[in-house]
């Protein structure tokens, strides 16, 4: 039944094409699989990806946890995971209101569609990208259809969106470059493209370590600070104009990290170490996860 795994060594630095690069950090699966993955840092830029890689990473996202967090199954996690989630869609809405004026939105890897639907009964144009069949059959009636695979990207006609949203998604794209084109050509002038990303430099990932939760290998292919996505954005000619918190991940990712950890009081312990972590992140404004609003001018 278990099938051997073939790895795949990334041969130069994602952003800066840097063949140089040292092992940053040696971790594992603790999601799913449970086996052993490696962080490598570029040791010219300084960026930080999985490497090596599985060749065949659609095992690594076959557990329905990953892309519906049990929406319908009950249990703590994800009675927590959906009660986050209501009041986040609620969060981005009025944060993607204050930033545009135009009613169109790409959700790139909108998972079951939840914040499309939300949107969509707002008056909004609602259109989803995801590349996982269940999740975009589930996506497809939370949305009245309009929900795609990956290839329909490079179907779509230039500046068709006023917002573009990457919601914790570029962090497990392939292609990342050739994903950056395609958003920049698909973004209206005066749009906004909005990435939602952990941040290796928060207080919860310096306290967790190999364990942290938003590691999360092999499925996460970078690890994302500020700085290591404003080269990315350089690089594509593309500008960061706010970096705003994303509070509620702390807890998530401590609760995480700690069940990872073995701790049976994981509950509390997330709670005290969530909480410590946004008291820390807010001196410098490096929360456990960051939204990026980069506009296209
Ligand atoms: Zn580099």
């Amino acid at each position: 039944m278990k099938q051997k795994t073939i790895l795949k060594k990334i041969g130069e630095c994602p952003i800066c094409s840097s063949k140089k690069s040292s092992l940053y950090m040696d971790t594992q699966d603790y999601f799913y699989s449970q086996e052993p993955f490696s962080i490598t840092q570029c040791n010219e830029c300084e960026f930080l990806y999985t490497n090596p890689v599985p060749q065949n990473m659609f095992k690594y996202y076959q557990t329905e946890k990953y892309y519906s967090h049990n929406t319908a199954s009950g249990g703590v996690v994800s009675e927590i995971y959906s009660l986050l989630r209501r009041l986040n869609i609620k969060k981005k809405y009025n944060l993607l209101n204050k930033i545009t004026s135009g009613k169109s939105i790409l959700d790139v890897g909108c998972g079951t569609g939840e914040l499309l639907g939300y949107f969509k009964n707002k008056g909004w144009a609602t259109m989803g990208i995801e590349p996982n069949d269940k999740a975009r059959a589930i996506a497809y009636n939370n949305n009245d259809g309009n929900i795609y695979g990956e290839d329909h990207l490079a179907e779509l006609k230039p500046k068709s969106f006023d917002i573009i949203t990457l919601w914790h998604v570029l962090e497990h794209v392939e292609h990342l470059n050739t994903r950056m084109e395609e958003l920049k050509r698909l973004i209206k002038k005066g749009g906004s493209l909005v990435f939602a990303l952990p941040n290796i430099n928060s207080p919860d990932s310096k306290k967790y370590g190999a364990f942290w939760a938003a590691l999360d290998v092999p499925r996460h292919l970078y690890h994302f600070n500020e700085k290591s996505f404003k080269k990315l954005l350089a690089k594509h000619g593309l500008k960061l104009v706010s970096s705003l918190p994303m509070k509620l991940d702390s807890y998530y990712v401590s609760m995480l990290s700690e069940k990872y950890m073995g701790n049976s009081l994981y509950m509390p312990a997330a709670f005290i170490n969530g909480t410590i972590s946004n008291i820390k992140a807010k001196k410098n404004n490096n929360y456990s996860s960051m939204i990026f609003v980069v506009r296209n001018i």
